[in-house]
C-alpha cells in the first residue's frame, strides 16, 4: 500500500480511463497526486470518488501556457515532482485520403507537442531519481487502417522518449513508456464514429488479441505503478506493451 509513499505525481488526462485508474492507484499507494484534465466539469465529477492528498488542475495540454500553469500549480501545492505521467491523448481515426490539416494539427498538438512542452516545464522541478512516463500505444508497431496520423504521433513520442532518456541520465531520472493495446476506456466513444461502428471495431480488435478481450484501465495502471516505483529502479528507456499480446502476433 505504500509503494509511492510521499511521492508527488502529476498525471495528464486524469479525469478518465487510464489516467483516472492510475491516479486512484497512486493515491492508494501513498502518492500525492495532481490530476489534470481539459474539462472542469469532468474534473469536478471525479473528485467525489477520490481519497487521499490530491488537487485537480484544469489544463489543455495542447496549450503551452496551460502546461506552464499545470506545473506551477503542482509545485505551489506539493513542492517538487517525483513522477510525471504524460497520459492525455486522443485517437480520432481518418483514412489518409480524408486527412485535413486540422485533423493533423489537433492530434499532434495534443499527443506530441503537449507532452514535450509539459516535460520541458516540469524538468527543473523533478527530483533527481524521478520518473517520467508516457502513455504511448502499440499503433506505431502495427498498422491499423485509418489511424495513420494517430500512429505517427505515437511513433514521434516514442522517438522523443529515447532522446529524453539520454538527456536526463545525469540526474538519474528514468523515462519509460507504456504501449496499451485495446483498453476499454471512454476514448472509443470520443472518436466521432457511430456506436455500431465502434462496436464492430471493438469486436475486431478483441478477436486479434491473443487473450481474446479488451484490457482494463486498471491493468494499465498496474504497469504505471510498477514503472514509477522503486521496483523498476533499473528499467529505463523502454516501452512496455500492455496489450494481451496483440503487438507480438
Ligand atoms: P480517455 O478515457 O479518453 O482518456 C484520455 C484523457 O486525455 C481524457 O482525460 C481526455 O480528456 C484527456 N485529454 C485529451 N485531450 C486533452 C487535452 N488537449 N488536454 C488535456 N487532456 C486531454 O482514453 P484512454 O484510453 O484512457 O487514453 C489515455 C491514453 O492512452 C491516450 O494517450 C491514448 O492515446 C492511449 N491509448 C489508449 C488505448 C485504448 O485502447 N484505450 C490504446 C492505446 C493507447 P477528455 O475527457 O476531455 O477527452
Amino acid at each position: 500500500m505504500n509503494k509511492l509513499k510521499n511521492k508527488v505525481a502529476v498525471i495528464t488526462g486524469a479525469n478518465s480511463g487510464i489516467g483516472l485508474a492510475t491516479a486512484k492507484l497512486y493515491l492508494q499507494e501513498g502518492a500525492k497526486v495532481v490530476l489534470s484534465g481539459r474539462r472542469q466539469e469532468a474534473l469536478d465529477a471525479i473528485v467525489k470518488d477520490l481519497s487521499g492528498d490530491f488537487i485537480t488542475v484544469l489544463a489543455d495540454v495542447s496549450k503551452p501556457e496551460d502546461n506552464v500553469n499545470l506545473i506551477k500549480e503542482a509545485t505551489n501545492k506539493f513542492g517538487k515532482i517525483d513522477i510525471l505521467f504524460l497520459n492525455a491523448g486522443i485517437a480520432p481515426p481518418t483514412p489518409t485520403n480524408e486527412i485535413t490539416e486540422s485533423h493533423y494539427n489537433e492530434i499532434f498538438d495534443i499527443n506530441v507537442k503537449g507532452p514535450i512542452l509539459a516535460v520541458k516545464e516540469a524538468l527543473p522541478h523533478i527530483n533527481d531519481g524521478g520518473s517520467i512516463l508516457f502513455t504511448n500505444s502499440i499503433v506505431h508497431q502495427k498498422g491499423f487502417d485509418g489511424l495513420g496520423v494517430y500512429s505517427a504521433s505515437k511513433g514521434a513520442l516514442r522517438a522523443y522518449s529515447r532522446v529524453l532518456t539520454s538527456e536526463v541520465k545525469s540526474r538519474g531520472i528514468r523515462v519509460n513508456s507504456i504501449a496499451p493495446g485495446p483498453i476499454d476506456t471512454p476514448i472509443y466513444g470520443k472518436m466521432g464514429l457511430p456506436e455500431d461502428v465502434v462496436e464492430d471495431m471493438g469486436k475486431g480488435f478483441a478477436q486479434q488479441v491473443p487473450l481474446g478481450r479488451f484490457g482494463k484501465s486498471e491493468e494499465v495502471a498496474n504497469t504505471a505503478l510498477f514503472l514509477a516505483s522503486d521496483e523498476a529502479s533499473y528499467i529505463n528507456g523502454i516501452e512496455i506493451e500492455v496489450d494481451g499480446g496483440l503487438s507480438q502476433v
